[in-house]
């Protein structure tokens, strides 16, 4: 971590879940904070029961605990940016929301987790509504995959013309800038991350790599949280999350049995 004696290094908080594979969630996140020498504080929504090929059970805890976490780590720490990751259900959207907006972090990437790429629901189907009225006005950063921006719109997103549309109608719900990440959709060899704030529209492309990944989403907002904690401004804090996690994806491995990859945060 590079601090100057006697200076304190930036935090960053991520609210999420626990993922016990350690590829997703509050792991991932921990890593990526720490790869970029950011110290890393969590309060966690959720405990998964996880591996490589799917969760097998997923404990909530009461949600007061939750806010006992939110609360002791902004009593303490200069909180430069939080990460929202799964939420779980209404009930917990609501206190995340209610503790946002007491303290005011500077910076909020909301990763709208609903669904994990093994089919398990990481968020209650009647949340939506909730993720949309409360967070969404708090968010910075809005980070959604092509299934999560269809859910949000309630529309499909198709092709290229369609993700190009999706951009400002999900700015339009209310997150000052939106980062809407293409790997659902075939566009050839590349991957398209589209971007756009008031002030600028951008894409971020990478060749597309052939390997089932785990824990992208969840690094992928983490690395933007603390780009902006160490104050690169947005666009170039997401720009360089999506070379982070394209290159940690290229050096991933299977810890697992099957052949699903974790990324490699170092
Ligand atoms: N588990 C937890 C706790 C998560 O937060 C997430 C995604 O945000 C996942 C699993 C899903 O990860 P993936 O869809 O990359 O497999």
């Amino acid at each position: 971590m590079i601090t100057l004696p006697g200076s304190r290094p930036p935090c960053a908080l991520t609210i999420a879940g626990s993922d016990s594979g350690g590829g997703a969630g509050i792991q991932a996140d921990l890593k990526t904070f720490a790869a970029h020498g950011v110290h890393g504080l969590s309060a966690i929504t959720a405990l998964t029961a996880q591996h490589t090929r799917g969760v097998t059970a997923v404990h909530v805890p009461p949600v007061p605990f939750l806010r006992a976490q939110i609360d002791a780590c902004f009593d303490d720490f200069e909180i430069g940016a939080v990460k929202l990751g799964m939420l779980a259900s209404a009930e917990v959207i609501h206190a995340v929301a209610d503790a946002l907006e007491a303290y005011r972090p500077p910076h909020v990437v909301l990763d709208p987790v609903m669904v994990a790429t093994s089919g398990a629901r990481l968020l209650e189907a009647d949340a939506l509504d909730a993720l949309r009225g409360r967070l969404l006005p708090l968010a910075t950063v809005l980070t959604p995959n092509i299934p999560e921006a269809e859910l949000l719109l309630d529309a499909r997103i198709a092709d290229s013309a369609a993700a190009d549309a999706a951009v400002p109608a999900l700015r339009a719900l209310g997150a000052e800038a939106v980062l809407l990440k293409g790997g659902h959709l075939d566009e050839g060899d590349e991957v398209i991350d589209r971007y756009a704030d008031a002030a600028t529209r951008s894409r971020y492309r990478h060749r597309r790599m052939d390997v089932d990944g785990h824990g992208t989403g969840c690094t992928l907002a983490s690395a933007i949280a603390a780009n902006l904690c160490l104050g690169i401004g947005l666009p170039e804090a997401c720009r360089a999350a999506t070379d982070y996690v394209h290159d940690a994806i290229r050096r991933g491995y299977a810890p697992g049995r099957g052949s699903v990859r974790v990324l490699d945060h170092f």
